[in-house]
Formats: structure tokens, sequence, C-alpha cells
């Protein structure tokens, strides 16, 4: 078999695969055909794949000769026909993107994407959700610290102290999680927000404030994800993010609802409310945004707060968040070998049914359905 890693569109500066990686891959007997210049932006060259063992190729060289593609984005519609009989694997999600894969599906491609693995104890290797967040939560105290005028520890000097920032986190997930520990080791004073009751142990764990609201909607269903809450809440927590946001320097927010648009936490009145040279950054922007000031993919300043939409901070730290994302790959690839070292697409496995999305001509995957 042939595994070919293709070069991701312009903006996204990951790769699926390093040339670190092929020695995994040659465990699964496999070649590896890259396409021309993918590793350029992760500070993988050509040759370094190519002294890996692996193969360098045309787009449409990859294309055609391997069995199974891995990537980040999905490809371009016009590319669809010719991925025919083809494996490809990727971080589509596909719960945003519907229409697009009814078109897929119709040109006979097989399409697994990352996102869609449940959040099990067996996936935990393979999430690409989980990695890429973790990135994504410590760039985001980076990129604010880089815009926020002040210091961020408490200093007590000669020619006077300088106060901590204080750090608001909306959304305590893996991003959030990773947001307080960042926040925290640089010396900031951190409250957070989130409405499973669950993550209030973690968050103290970390040296944060948890702000707890009482009678959030039950998500023991829901996989682990958020789920949507009540009028009465959101009112009853809008009224206790309004104080912590007044009070609050620098705002994380990364709180998602899995396959819907992002709560918007954070109103108009509520940044006029902050103080100047405040910054907000929102991570959930590809989804809507927690902020109703956000734009997605552009830094706004509105009366003094800097609003950073960027739900692709992991892309800003390419090296490390593409050797994540490749072993994540291989282990899901892992997946479909057998145990007599034959590939064996195995719908019994509830990890490659779940990220199955297409599957010989349609659309296979039920949510998606
Ligand atoms: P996510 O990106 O879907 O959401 C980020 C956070 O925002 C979540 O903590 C969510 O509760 C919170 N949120 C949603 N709406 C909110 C609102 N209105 N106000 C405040 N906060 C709000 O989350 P994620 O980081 O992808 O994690 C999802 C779940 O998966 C978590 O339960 C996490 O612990 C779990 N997880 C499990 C495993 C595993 O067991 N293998 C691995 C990773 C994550």
């Amino acid at each position: 078999m042939t595994i070919g890693a293709l070069k991701e569109p312009a903006g996204e500066r990951r790769v699926a695969i390093l040339p670190e990686h092929f020695s995994l891959i040659k465990k699964l007997d496999c070649e590896l055909l890259v396409e021309q210049g993918a590793g350029e932006n992760s500070y993988s060259s050509d040759k370094d794949y190519t002294d890996a063992g692996a193969k360098i190729s045309s787009r449409e060289e990859v294309i055609a000769n391997a069995d199974i593609l891995v990537c980040i984005n999905l490809p371009e519609e016009k590319e669809f026909p010719s991925l025919k009989d083809k494996v490809l694997v990727g971080t589509f999600h596909p719960v945003y993107h519907k229409e697009i894969f009814e078109k897929i599906a119709s040109s006979g491609v097989s399409v697994f994407s990352l996102d869609m693995l449940p959040r099990s104890t067996r996936a935990q290797s393979m999430d690409v959700l989980s990695s890429q967040a973790n990135i994504a939560g410590y760039k985001s105290i980076i990129v604010a610290a880089g815009i926020y005028p002040k210091y961020f520890p408490m200093l007590m000097t000669a020619a006077g102290s300088i106060a901590p920032a204080k750090v608001l986190i909306l959304g305590a997930g893996v991003a959030g999680l990773q947001a307080i520990a960042t926040a925290r080791r640089l010396g900031g004073v951190v409250e957070v927000f989130d409405t499973r009751p669950a993550v209030k142990e973690e968050v103290q764990s970390l040296g944060a404030r948890f702000v707890e609201v009482e009678g959030a909607a039950d998500d023991s269903k829901a996989g682990g994800y958020a789920v949507e809450q009540t009028e009465d809440f959101k009112q009853r927590q809008k009224e206790r993010i309004t104080v912590a946001v007044k009070k609050a320097d620098i705002v994380v927010t990364t709180a998602q609802i899995f396959g819907k648009k992002a709560p918007t936490l954070i109103t108009k009145e509520m940044v006029e409310s902050m103080k100047s040279g405040s910054v907000i950054i929102d991570i959930a922007s590809s989804t809507g945004g927690n902020t109703e000031l956000t734009k997605d993919n552009e830094t706004v300043v509105y009366n003094g707060v800097t609003i950073v939409g960027n739900s692709n901070l992991p892309s800003t730290m390419p090296y490390d968040s593409s050797k994540l994302y490749g072993k994540n790959m291989i282990h899901f690839l892992e997946l479909m070998w057998n145990k007599e070292r034959q590939f064996n697409l195995n719908f019994e496995d509830d990890l490659i049914k779940s990220s199955c999305i297409t599957y010989k001509g349609s659309i296979y995957n039920e949510r998606i359905k």
C-alpha cells in the first residue's frame, strides 16, 4: 500500500505527516509519497522527506498513485473525481459542512474525519481535537501577552509595583485548561467559567478560580461535550460573566457546542465596559465566536480592546502541531490493518465506524446523514 501526504492549502502551515513519522509508516509496510513542498511551512524540506525514505512527487502523481491520502483540510472540489476508490483521512469538520460531503461521496472516495472520533480512552492517541486544542490554548495566552501592553506577573520593584494581569477563561475544555496553565505560569490571576461542573476540580488544581452558575443542562449523554443551555441559565450566566469581563485584562474564549454555532457569551456592551488595552482571544471564531464583535481570521480593535478571532492557532506552531497531528494520524491508520497485517476496514470497530463519513459512493455516517 502507498500512503500519500498532501500539501495543505495556502494559509495552513501544518502538514499531516513529518519526515520523523516515516519509521512508523514503514511498520505498516507502506511506501510514503509526499507532495512537493508539503512540509516547507512546517520546517521540513523535500530533502528531509527523501532522507527519511519517502518519495517526492507532484500533487497529481501523489493522488494518482497513493491508496490512502492523508491531509488536514479537504482537497478542492475540482479534485474530487480524481479521488475515486481512494481512502482520504483528515480533519474535515463534516458536521459544519454537510453539503460538500454529498458531493465527495458521489465521487466514490472513502472519507474518514478524525474530529468525529469519540472522546474515549481508546481514541486518545488519535484525538486530533485534543492535541491541537492544547496548542491553541497555550498559544492563545502567548498571543494575548504579546498584545497586552502590561506585565502578566505581579512585580515589586524599586520603581514601583505592578499588579498581576487578570485573566478570564470561558470554556475549560482541552484548550481552556491549557490556557489556564499557561496564564498561571506567566503569573496571571485566572477566573474560569464552564457549563460542565465536572471541570471544577481540574480548574482549581491549576490554581484558577471556578465561577459556578447553578442549574446547567444535563450533558451526561453528549459524549463529554457541552449542550445547549436554557434561557434562564444563559441569563444568570450572562450576569456573572458581565461582572467578570469588566474586571478582566485578558479574556480567552473557547466555548463550543459540538455541531452547533458557538454560544455568544460576550456582548458589545461587555466589551465597552473593559479597560482600554485589554485583549480578547476568541478561539471559537470559526463556529461563530463567543464574542459578538469577533471576526473570524481577523483582529479588530473596538474601544481600545483588541479582539483576535483565530480558530487556527495550531497552524502558528506548525512544527509541534504537525508532529502531534502526524502521530494521531498514524495511530488511526493502524486501525485499518488487521492482525495478519492486511489492510482491512473493520466497520465493527467503533472508531472506524464513527469517523467514516463517506463509503461506497454515499454518506455512511449516521450523524452526517
Ligand atoms: P469543546 O471545544 O467542545 O468546548 C470547549 C469548552 O467550552 C467545553 O469545556 C465546554 O463545556 C465549554 N462550553 C460550552 N458552552 C459553554 C458556555 N455556554 N459557557 C461556558 N463554557 C461552555 O471541548 P473539548 O475541549 O473538545 O472537550 C470536549 C469534551 O471531551 C470534554 O468533556 C473533555 O474533557 C472531553 N475529552 C475527553 C477525552 C478522553 O477521554 N479521551 C479527551 C479529550 C477531551
